[in-house]
């Protein structure tokens, strides 16, 4: 495959960006390839390189693109939406109507607000927790990824894990000694620690990690989290960016039947442009500025392109419940077809996955936490990229990150994926 316009461009990109790309993951370093994909273009399951090269999309840009790109439905209301004008600086009606879409799908957001990105949902939410509680420090979990706000930049997953630093240089230690973590799924550890803890804010918790690799949650240790922050009053957040609109319509939290006090979302919410949001408790909601003080605000918040493409997204994925049955059954037929591969070819790998999210871990046993995650092999990891890429197909760039499915991959995209994995693994065994 020819790709010499990327490395090109690539070359160029390093002179002005910092290694020559927007977010660390995108750059290929950790399956050390010496240079990225350019993408031209996307169309349904498919990307388009710079070179014309065409690739079976399984990451579908970490999320979003659940009906995959430029769904027609989705463009025609962006299209429109766009004439009418791009950014107003005051309310928009959408907005209500996203908002009260949303509280449909998540019955424990009462209120919600709309920012620009996960991380700036998580964020407030962590300030808003602090205000409602009188509390300090915050409770998150290894290898779990909120976005990159400072206090939440502790032994986090995602783009750190991958670069082998879990946590970031320029926070100051203050901030970090604010941030307790703990193993995920470890009930003894996290007890004890919120027990003698007198001054924890908040739990926030990914409740299926992805940005570890997609881990198989139980039921049991959320019900354990609600339980135990309920008692010492300390705010339960469900960081739900990944899972929101992915696992079904009211994500973890309908899957799970547990009700946190707050839930952060992205992605999806705005099917492919920029949206995130927060919601939850009236109660606790209700202590945002210009009601109460504690201030979040945004100048693209709320954005009624983003807003209308997300209404639209959400809609589409409310009206057809048939989406989730499907994405379910096709991704259960393809771990099944993974295992019997891994069988085959005799490959100490192992398949985690929920819904339309999925991670092959290279390690025999099953991955349960960031320990395990870590434990995985490298360099199975990167001939299973390479092979993968070479025949077409754009997995991870990273161990630690999930494939995502979506509604519009054909069964002729599986079979290419089949093709591809059985050579990477025959290159493996
Ligand atoms: N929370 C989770 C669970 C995420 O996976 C991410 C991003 O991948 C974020 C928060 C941050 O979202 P964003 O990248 O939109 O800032």
């Amino acid at each position: 495959m020819n790709t010499n316009k990327s490395k090109e461009i690539f070359e160029e990109a390093k002179k002005s960006i910092p290694g020559g790309v927007n977010s660390p993951v995108r750059a290929f370093q950790s399956v050390k390839k010496d240079y990225p994909i350019f993408i031209e273009s996307a169309k349904g399951s498919k990307l388009f390189d710079e070179d014309g090269n065409e690739y079976i999309d399984m990451i579908g840009s970490w999320g979003p693109m659940i009906l995959g790109h430029n769904y027609p439905e989705v463009l025609e209301v962006v299209k429109s939406e766009m004439e009418k004008g791009t950014s107003f600086g005051l309310p928009t009606k959408k907005e209500v109507v996203l908002a009260e879409l949303v509280k449909e799908c998540f019955p424990a957001i009462e209120k919600i607000r709309l920012t620009t990105s996960g991380t700036e949902a998580t964020m407030a939410a962590v300030r808003l927790s602090r205000a409602f509680t009188k509390k300090n420090k915050i409770l998150k979990f290894e290898g779990c990824y909120h976005g990159h706000s400072d206090s939440l930049l502790v032994k986090a997953g995602s783009g750190l894990l991958t670069f082998e630093h879990q946590d970031s240089n320029g926070i100051t230690e203050a901030v970090t000694r604010d941030t307790i973590t703990a193993p995920f799924g470890d009930f003894e550890k996290i007890k004890k620690i919120i027990e003698d803890e007198k001054d924890i804010a908040c739990v926030i918790v990914e409740p299926i990690p992805a940005n570890m690799g997609v881990i198989e949650t139980s039921k049991e240790f959320l019900e354990f989290l609600r339980e135990i922050t309920r008692k010492k009053n300390t705010v339960l957040i469900f960081d739900e960016v990944i899972t929101g609109f992915r696992i079904s319509l009211g994500g973890a939290c309908e899957v799970f039947g547990i009700q946190p006090d707050l839930v952060t979302l992205g992605k999806i919410i705005g099917g492919g442009y920029p949206v995130g949001a927060f919601g939850g408790k009236k109660e606790i909601m209700d202590l945002i500025s210009p009601v109460g003080n504690v201030y979040h605000a945004g100048t693209l918040s709320g954005n009624p392109v983003s807003v209308a493409a997300g209404i639209k997204t959400i809609s589409i994925l409310k009206e057809n419940p048939e989406i989730y049955k499907t994405l379910e059954k096709r991704t259960k037929e393809l771990v099944s077809k993974i295992e019997n591969l891994i069988q085959k070819y005799e490959i100490p790998a192992t398949v985690n996955y929920v819904n339309s999210l999925f991670t092959i871990f290279f390690a025999k046993d099953k991955i349960e936490n960031l320990e395990d995650a870590i434990d995985t092999s490298d360099e199975m990891f990167a001939i299973y990229f390479d092979t993968m890429l070479e025949n077409g197909i754009i997995v991870p760039p990273s161990k630690y990150e999930a494939h995502f499915i979506s509604y519009v991959h054909s069964d002729e995209d599986y079979e290419k994926f089949y093709f591809a994995l059985e050579k990477a693994f025959e290159k493996i065994k």
